[in-house]
């Protein structure tokens, strides 16, 4: 049987079904921005794998990095080990964050760095006496991951809440931060939507341990930029009430969005924050939660004076030594000129779709450009249009959207933008 009709058959693919599967590309290679297929066609990869391949594909630095460690210890179990792959992460982690992040918790998927959060969140709680503080509160239009008490948190609307019932927890939900990044900022608290969180806080922080949300940038749950100051707001709000806050970058930190974390456009810092998929380059799963000092603290002083997690291939040499390349590799600063040359890129290049008929609004941050359409796209007519565009684009329902691999040139982001532009004019 051929690959493809195999696959076909046996392999589930992300949201997928197995009666009706839509088409899939075999790609045999990948090299910088280009996936090259098995049969030698070759398509940008515009989407950088869902965020992770920042620095492209196959970087002969993390390559290297890599195959060094896979020489010397691939693995070795973490309870009661350590070796200088974790170390030197957890020394880079600890230089390059704000300070009082500072205590770092190695996981294997973006989804699992967000169940530690949690879990964090409510351990700490119970060691500063709140055992009643268990449930948590989150902004509309978010996304943290597949896991049950992620997708709880996730928007109860384009996120999987209608399908699962009453199997979710039920958690707290303010609006969506309405005020868009590069808006003015109103001052009313009920039009910059810090009153829905001062409403909720007033009336149930007794049971909320705490505030999770994707700083500036929401991802999977809406592709929505927003402004710095409903953050500020929310740290202030979160410290009068008690409730941690905890930050998700794992989409946008590593330079994503034009600051190597989004939270420092905001000059916020966070209680607990998660790291995921650049934080190999793209080369491994593997993400961490990194908490301040004080959160250590009252997990310490709790009933269960340990954090209670602890995964089989914790701190993973091979992807701690591959992050380590990748984290060297942004230490080299040559990313921030990379992100701004593409950021101009995209918004030159769609431009032209704010006059389309089927066009609601095009937003560019950073790395990341989205035309946000009238109706869903088509995606099997997509799925055939990137091979001859040479472009892979992964629309979302309405959402069109990129994040190239910050060695994109001008003119590749120049070919992404166009075939972006191409698919909005579409009828
Ligand atoms: C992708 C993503 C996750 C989940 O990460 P996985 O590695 O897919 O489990 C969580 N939060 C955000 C913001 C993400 O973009």
């Amino acid at each position: 049987m051929r690959d493809l009709d195999f696959d076909r058959r046996h392999l589930w693919h992300p949201y997928s079904s197995m009666r009706e599967p839509g088409p899939v590309h075999e790609v045999a290679a990948a090299a910088g921005v280009w996936l090259e297929l098995a049969d030698g066609t070759r398509m940008i990869d515009a989407m950088s794998s869902w965020w992770a391949a920042a620095h492209g594909h196959r970087h002969p630095r993390l390559v290297e990095a890599m195959q060094a460690q896979l020489a010397r210890l691939p693995h070795v179990m973490f309870g009661g080990l350590t070796h200088g792959p974790a170390v030197g992460l957890a020394r880079r982690l600890v230089a390059m964050l704000p300070a009082g992040l500072d205590r770092v918790f190695y996981s294997d998927s973006g989804s699992v760095a967000v169940e530690v959060a949690l879990k964090m969140a409510v351990q700490a709680q119970l060691g500063l006496g709140h055992s009643g503080r268990v449930a948590f509160a989150s902004a509309r239009g978010g996304y943290y991951g597949d896991t049950w008490k992620a997708m709880s948190l996730c928007d109860p609307e384009t996120g999987m809440h209608r399908h699962f019932g009453a199997a979710l927890q039920v958690q707290h939900f303010v609006p969506r931060p309405p005020v868009a990044f590069g808006a003015e900022w109103p001052e009313d608290p009920a039009q910059n939507g810090l009153g829905a969180v001062e409403a909720l806080f007033a009336k149930q922080a007794d049971q909320i341990a705490g505030f999770i949300v994707e700083p500036l940038v929401q991802g999977a749950g809406g592709m929505w930029f927003y402004h710095p100051r409903w953050l500020a707001g929310v740290r202030e709000l979160c410290d009068r009430h008690g409730v941690l806050l905890i930050f998700d970058e794992i989409a946008t930190g590593f330079g994503r969005t034009g600051t190597l974390f989004a939270m420092q456009r905001a000059g916020v810092v966070p209680d607990i924050l998660c790291l995921g998929k650049a934080l190999t380059g793209g080369m491994m799963s593997f993400a961490a939660t990194v908490a301040s000092g004080r959160v250590a603290e009252a997990i310490a002083d709790g009933p269960a004076p340990v954090l209670m997690h602890g995964p089989t291939f914790m701190g993973n040499p091979l992807a701690c030594a591959v992050a380590c390349a990748s984290l060297d590799l942004l230490a080299d600063g040559a990313w921030q000129a990379q992100v701004a040359g593409i950021e101009a890129g995209l918004r030159r290049g769609l431009a032209p779709a704010r006059a389309l008929p089927g066009v609601r609004d095009v937003r560019v941050l950073g790395a990341i450009g989205v035309i946000d359409l009238q109706e869903p796209v088509d995606m099997g007519r997509v799925h055939g249009f990137c091979l001859r565009s040479g472009v892979w684009l992964r629309p979302f329902g309405r959402l069109l959207y990129c994040m190239p691999p910050f060695v994109a040139t001008p003119e590749e982001v120049a070919r992404i933008g166009a075939a972006m532009v191409e698919i909005a004019g579409w009828r």
